[in-house]
């Protein structure tokens, strides 16, 4: 389907197409074995300027803003899901800055990041709060010009490869939302070290690892929103815009899955035919073309929808994410399905592509958790609309 893709778009499409074929095709497997970080892979995506697609032309970027995010995030994630990530969760960490970042702020960190000279991270999630984020416990306490951060995050993607970290700690005594902050902290701090990293089912080329903050001290001018408490705010609008990120992902591994089932399916036969002349395969296919199409036509739309500034954006960045990553889940199920015993082994790709699809129904919010932001909003645009009658 014709997406009227800007030229820019079309040529950042052919860019990261290029790069998931001839860098990350050939080493994907290699990188999913070892569980290593593929920073010659980051370096390729740097030196091609992919991590500032996002980030505006003042502070170095490309100028585009979410659909370009997620025109990058699809075409690299086609290939691997993992190796994508290490795109995707820059933009994820670097968020915070562009939305609630002083020009100040943002003239010191973007510009890097744009650069892909150091990469960015995000880090909300701890031991005793996953999708309840009110309920973190690390804390920031202010002392003369200086935050002194204590506390430990868990499952933080690009954790020990960023070198620029947006971090979610508490700053007043209370609980839940309310008191809770967002600092910027660079790698190098004293008092941050990293723990556990990461062995996991899939993107096992994305470094998933433990921050470690104990007396970490914060120079004050890196709280983000200006002031203390905002940092919850920061976190949603920040999710707001990358969920849309998390469903591209979900649509480039289901294309991927996709295509290497149509070509398996044309190639491999059985009772005499190629597999994909039987009705039981075709049928398959169909559904999974026609779900892909329909995961990609509302993640484009509701990218286009949040960079052209529409309001109230948690609804539908909750529904591309939830729809993309369920597609994406069930593509990959039934392409393991389509090759058969060969899907199961790991000398095709669809396994990987598999166990890759399901992160994208649990982080950045699970998809209860979207369904749920999703339900809210449609009840209370129910209740308005029969205000309005
Ligand atoms: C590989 C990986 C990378 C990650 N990267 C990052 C990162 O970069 N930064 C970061 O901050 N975090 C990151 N996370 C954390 C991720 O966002 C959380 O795992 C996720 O939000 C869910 O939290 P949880 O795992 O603690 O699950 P829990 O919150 O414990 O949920 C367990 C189950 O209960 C359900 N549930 C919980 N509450 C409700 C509710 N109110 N209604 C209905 N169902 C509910 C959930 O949907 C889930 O099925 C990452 C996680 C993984 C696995």
């Amino acid at each position: 389907m014709n997406y009227f893709l800007t030229e820019e778009q079309e040529m950042l499409k052919e860019l990261c197409a290029q790069i998931a074929k001839e860098k990350i095709l050939p080493v994907r497997a290699e990188y999913d074995e070892s569980g290593e970080f593929p920073w010659d892979v980051v370096k390729v995506m740097a030196d091609s300027d992919i991590y500032g697609v996002y980030i505006p032309e003042e502070y170095g970027g490309f100028g585009g803003g979410v659909l370009e995010m997620a025109i990058a995030t699809e075409e690299l994630s086609r290939v691997c899901g993992g190796i994508a990530l290490a795109f995707a969760a820059s933009a994820l960490g670097a968020y915070p800055i562009l939305l609630f970042g002083s020009d100040e702020q943002k003239k010191k960190y973007l510009p890097d990041i744009a650069a892909g000279k150091k990469l960015a991270a995000f880090a909300l999630t701890e031991a005793n709060a996953g999708s309840d984020a009110g309920a973190i416990e690390t804390r920031a306490e202010l002392s003369g010009d200086h935050y002194v951060l204590n506390g430990t995050k868990q499952w933080i993607t690009n954790g020990g490869e960023a070198e620029t970290y947006t971090v979610l700690a508490r700053t007043s005594k209370g609980t839940g939302i309310r008191g809770m902050s967002c600092l910027i902290v660079e790698k190098d701090t004293p008092g941050f070290t990293f723990g556990k990293k990461e062995d996991k089912m899939g993107i096992r080329g994305s470094a998933t690892r433990e921050l470690i903050f104990q007396d970490c001290k914060v120079p004050k001018e890196n709280l983000l929103g200006g002031r203390e408490g905002t940092g919850f705010v920061i976190a949603m609008r920040t999710f707001d815009k990358s969920r849309p990120g998390v469903a591209a992902q979900a649509v480039g591994i289901a294309q991927g899955a996709f295509d290497e089932a149509a070509k398996y399916a044309r190639h491999r036969e059985q009772f005499g035919q190629p597999v994909g002349s039987f009705q039981g395969v075709q049928f398959m296919l169909a559904d999974m073309a026609t779900s892909i199409e329909a995961a990609r036509a509302l993640v484009y739309q509701v990218a286009r929808a949040v960079d052209a500034g529409e309001k109230d954006i948690a609804k539908i960045s909750a529904m591309a994410k939830v729809f993309a990553s369920d597609v994406a889940m069930k593509v990959t199920t039934d392409a393991v399905q389509v090759l058969g015993g060969y899907g199961y082994m790991k000398e095709y790709p669809v396994e990987k592509m598999m166990r890759d699809a399901k992160i994208t129904q649990i982080y950045e919010g699970t998809n209860q958790i979207q369904r749920s932001i999703i339900g809210s909003a449609v009840i209370k645009e129910s209740a308005a609309k029969e205000r309005n009658e």
